[in-house]
């Protein structure tokens, strides 16, 4: 997707010539291209996030795709918009040779205004150490962008048996040699990410196995992430052809899940939702859904997966069953409790229905109130709901 920039004023960003300037110096070569593809106009694509989920777990993919459950976040949504800043800083450095850091510091506090100090807290440290970086580093070597166009568009393809998979990078730029591409990752979340995430997680090998197929005389894909909320980049990590292969491999097996999850369930949650959940659990498919703690605590169909949802079983006749959907359980109460206390704080009001109360009424005031359960006094004041 093409990024607009709020810099209005700024040439880049009203037609400017979409060139980029060659520079002389640095170790990068320049980037000789290889044949950009395009989305297929028919048949099946899915974007990398989509396969990423079922290979983490086939319900979540399929509760996700399917719209039973929404993926979007507001720290989603504030790590789009630190996204878009570093994309029109590079651009503008790009194309009309711009300071980058003085581009992002001035795009930064119009981004959105609902997650504008998400986005402000998770950018502002890196600015100038990113401007820096782009400062070293040869126009001519980059080889894509986020919101680049034409031959330095940020897509990817790679094209698996039953569907052609897309994914975007952010900046990828040429190495000492025609053989090597170096991949920086902006990522703005609370997690810091280190290099064992980058060489275990499935987006970094998605693009490896992505470059490998594009580009036959390939050997390296060098990988650093950008914690840009604490300004930390990880290590390189270093993907050869075999780490794609094996990342072809897992693309293809997330993709097999989803076609038997889809011919067991069905394209679309078109049941009201305690049909589907009958279907779900009479079918005893527990082979489509794979509790595991850290797995759950980061999925955004926890709280409609069948493993939370479950009956309550015996623990002596299977613990490990019992502690995984208790790991599930637990993974969409946090997530049920986050709504309560970000209802509390944004309507200002406590929920009290009945003998139950939520919110900072509670009758111990600690120094630092948050919202908890508590049972509410007679008069019910400064409340939400009713009986
Ligand atoms: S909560 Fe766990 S088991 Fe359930 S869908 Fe999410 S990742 Fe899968």
């Amino acid at each position: 997707m093409i990024e607009s920039c709020p810099m209005t004023m700024c040439p880049a960003w009203r037609g400017g010539s979409g060139a980029a300037r060659d520079s002389g110096g640095g170790g990068a070569v320049a980037w000789p291209g290889w044949p950009r593809g395009a989305l297929p106009a028919s048949g099946p694509w899915l974007h990398r996030r989509t396969v990423s989920r079922y290979a983490q777990c086939p319900f979540q993919g399929w509760a996700l795709e399917v719209g039973l459950v929404k993926g979007a976040s507001a720290a989603a949504d504030a790590g789009w918009q630190v996204h878009r800043v570093i994309a029109a800083g590079i651009r503008a450095w790009l194309d009309c040779g711009a300071d980058p850091s003085g581009h992002m510091a001035e795009c930064l506090p119009r981004v959105r205004p609902d997650v504008q100090i998400d986005a402000v807290d998770g950018l502002r440290r890196s600015i100038d150490a990113i401007g820096r970086f782009l400062a070293d580093l040869p126009r001519d070597a980059v080889i894509a962008h986020r919101g680049g166009r034409g031959r330095r568009s940020a897509l990817l393809l790679g094209h698996a048996p039953t569907a052609t998979v897309a994914s975007t990078v952010d900046l990828l730029y040429a190495g000492a040699s025609p053989a090597e591409v170096h991949e920086i990752d902006f990522v703005s979340g609370r997690k810091v990410l280190t290099a064992s995430d980058v060489r275990t997680g499935l987006k970094h090998r998605l693009h490896a196995w992505c470059l490998f197929g594009a580009i036959p005389d390939l050997a390296a894909h060098h990988v650093r992430v950008w914690n840009t909320r604490v300004n930390a980049l990880t290590p390189v990590v270093t993907f050869a052809r075999r780490d794609a292969d094996l990342a072809g491999e897992a693309v293809a097996a997330a993709l097999r899940s989803r076609r038997d999850i889809l011919d067991a369930l069905g394209p679309a949650p078109d049941d009201a939702f305690p049909a589907l959940m009958e279907r779900v659990h009479t079918r005893r498919r527990r082979d489509f859904w794979w509790p595991e703690m850290t797995r759950c605590a980061a999925c955004d169909a926890c709280t409609r997966c069948p493993a939370a949802t479950a009956s309550a079983r015996d623990f002596a006749a299977d613990p490990g069953a019992f502690l995984a959907e208790t790991a599930a359980m637990k993974a969409a109460l946090d997530k049920r409790m986050r709504l309560l206390r970000t209802t509390v704080r944004r309507t200002g009001r406590d929920l009290v229905f009945g003998r139950t109360a939520f919110g900072l009424d509670k009758p111990a005031n600690p120094t630092n109130p948050t919202p908890g359960f508590y049972r509410p006094v007679e008069t019910g004041v400064g409340t939400v709901g009713a009986d």
